[in-house]
C-alpha cells in the first residue's frame, strides 16, 4: 500500500503515549484530519500497566479485557475506542510496523513496503521485552514475554493448562506476574540473580516484607542464581529450567521479565542523535532533527529537578510527556518539561483477595534512607542527600498519608 499524500502529524507507535497525544490533540481542536497514528498493534492504544495486573486476574475474578482499558481510563478520562478515533477524524493505521525513516525526504517506510509522508513526526515506539537467547531456550513453546496484549493472551492460554510456573526476574514484571500466577493457584517459583527482589528500588527491609508476603501466598524464590538453560520435553514445549547453581526446576510455563529495550533502531539509523540508549530530546521533546519529536519510553530528556539526562520507562512519564508535548505544540507553554519521577505497583488486588499490596515512589532513590512504619499496614522510606529529601516510598498508606508525604516532599525539595 503506497500512501503518498502528505500528513501533517504522524505519530509512530500506538501505546500509552500515543493515546494521550490523541486525547490532547482533540482537546486542543487540532486532531481532525491532521493526526495519523501508525501502530504495530492490532488494537487501539490502551493503558499498558493493566497487562500485568487486572488482565491476569483468574478467569472467575472478572479480569480486564479490551475495550475496557483503552486510554485514557487510567487518568479517569474518556475511553478511546477505535470508533472514538474515527469520530474524531484521527486516522489509525493498525498492524503497521515502521521500518525506516528518511529525514531529508520526510518519509517513513513500513515493513509491508509502504511509504508515509509527514510534515511533523512524533516517535512513541516504547520498548520491547528483552528475550533470552534462542540457544538458552528463550523461544521454546511455553516461554512467554509480556509487552503487548497478544503476549498477555498467550500467557493466559498457557495458564489455563499450566501447573508449574517459573518466573525469571525479580523486578516489576516478575513481581506482578508471580503474584498473578499464585492467584491462579499455580505452583510458582521466581528466579533472579540478586540478593532480594526489586533491588534497583527496594531497600532490604521493603524487599523482605514483599518476599515474606509473597511466600505466605505460596510463591517460592530462588535468589542469587540465574538461568543456565530452558530445556524442552518430548513434546517440544519447555519442561524444565536449569539454574546456574545446579538446581533444576520442572516448569510447563516460563515467563521472562528481565528488562526492556527502547524501540529506536530505524530512527537512530536515520541519523537522530542518541543518548542513554534512547533518542535525545530537549525539554520540549524536540529531537536533533527539525519537526521530529520523541516522547514516552524512547525519549532521553533533561530531568530538570536532578540536572541530568534520563530515560523513564514508566506510564506516568508516558502520559505527562505526551501532554507536555501537546502543550508546547499549541503554544500553551514554552516551559521545559519539569518532571518529578513517579512509579507504582499494585499486586493481589483481584476481587475477594484478603489483602492487596501497593507501593508508590516519587523522586530519586539516592543517598541515605530513613524508614518509618512496620508495614502493619503502613510504611514509608525517605532517601536523603545532605539533609535534603530526594525520594519517598510509600506502602499501603491512605490517600491522606499519601497527600501529606507529597506535601512534605515538595516542601523539602523545593526549599
Ligand atoms: P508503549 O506503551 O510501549 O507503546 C509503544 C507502541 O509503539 C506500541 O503500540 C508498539 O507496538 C508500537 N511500536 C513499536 N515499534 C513500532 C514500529 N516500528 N512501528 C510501529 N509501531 C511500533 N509503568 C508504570 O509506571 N507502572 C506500572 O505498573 C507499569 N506496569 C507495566 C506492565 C507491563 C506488562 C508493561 C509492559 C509495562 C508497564 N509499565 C508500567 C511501563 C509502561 O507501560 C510504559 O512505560 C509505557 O507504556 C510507555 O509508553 P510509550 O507510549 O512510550 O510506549
Amino acid at each position: 500500500a503506497h500512501m503518498n499524500e502528505n500528513k501533517e502529524f504522524v505519530l509512530v507507535g500506538g501505546g500509552n503515549a500515543a493515546g494521550y497525544v490523541a486525547h490532547a490533540f482533540v482537546e486542543n481542536g487540532i486532531a481532525d484530519g491532521r493526526l495519523c497514528i501508525v501502530s504495530k498493534e492490532k488494537v487501539a492504544p490502551y493503558e499498558r500497566p493493566a497487562l500485568s495486573k487486572a488482565y491476569l486476574f483468574p478467569l472467575d475474578k472478572s479480569p480486564a479485557r479490551l475495550p475496557g482499558f483503552h486510554t485514557c481510563v487510567g487518568s479517569g478520562w474518556e475511553r478511546q475506542t477505535p470508533d472514538w478515533y474515527k469520530e474524531k477524524g484521527i486516522e489509525v493505521l493498525y498492524d503497521t510496523s515502521v521500518s525506516g525513516l528518511d529525514i531529508s525526504l520526510g518519509t517513513l517506510s513500513t515493513k509491508a513496503g509502504g511509504t508515509i509522508k509527514y510534515s511533523n513526526l512524533i516517535i512513541a515506539t516504547g520498548s520491547t521485552a528483552t528475550r533470552l537467547p534462542e540457544a538458552v531456550g528463550g523461544s521454546l513453546p511455553g516461554v512467554h514475554y509480556l509487552r503487548e496484549v497478544e503476549d498477555a493472551d498467550s500467557l493466559v492460554s498457557s495458564w489455563q493448562e499450566a501447573s508449574k510456573v517459573v518466573v525469571i526476574g525479580g523486578g516489576y514484571i516478575g513481581m506482578e506476574v508471580s503474584a498473578a500466577s499464585v492467584s491462579w493457584k499455580l505452583d510458582t517459583t521466581v528466579v533472579f540473580p540478586e540478593k532480594y527482589v526489586m533491588p534497583r528500588l527496594f531497600t532490604p527491609a521493603i524487599a523482605h516484607h514483599y518476599e515474606e508476603f509473597y511466600k505466605s501466598r505460596g510463591v517460592k524464590f530462588e535468589k542469587g542464581t540465574s538461568v543456565k538453560k530452558l530445556v524442552a520435553g518430548t513434546s517440544g514445549r519447555v519442561a524444565r529450567v536449569e539454574l546456574t547453581n545446579g538446581k533444576v526446576i520442572d516448569a510447563d510455563t516460563v515467563i521472562v521479565g528481565v528488562g526492556a529495550k527502547p524501540n529506536v533502531i530505524p530512527f537512530l539509523q536515520a541519523g537522530l542523535k542518541s543518548l542513554e540508549g534512547g533518542i535525545q530530546v530537549d525539554g520540549q521533546f524536540r529531537t536533533s532533527a527539525p519537526g521530529i519529536f520523541a516522547i514516552g519510553d524512547v525519549a532521553a530528556f533533561p530531568l530538570k529537578i536532578y540536572g541530568r539526562t534520563a530515560r523513564v520507562e514508566h506510564v506516568d512519564h508516558a502520559r505527562k510527556s505526551a501532554l507536555h508535548f501537546a502543550n508546547v505544540l499549541t503554544h500553551k507553554t514554552t516551559d521545559p518539561y519539569d518532571y518529578l519521577p513517579f512509579f507504582y505497583s499494585r499486586v493481589f488486588e483481584y476481587p475477594g483477595s484478603e489483602r492487596k499490596l501497593w507501593w508508590q515512589f516519587y523522586g530519586d532513590n539516592v543517598g541515605d534512607t530513613v524508614e518509618i512504619g512496620d508495614f502493619n499496614p503502613k510504611y514509608a522510606a525517605f532517601w536523603l542527600v545532605s539533609g535534603r529529601i530526594k525520594g519517598v516510598f510509600l506502602e499501603s498508606g491512605s490517600p491522606e498519608v499519601k497527600f501529606l508525604c507529597c506535601c512534605f516532599f515538595f516542601g523539602l525539595c523545593l526549599s
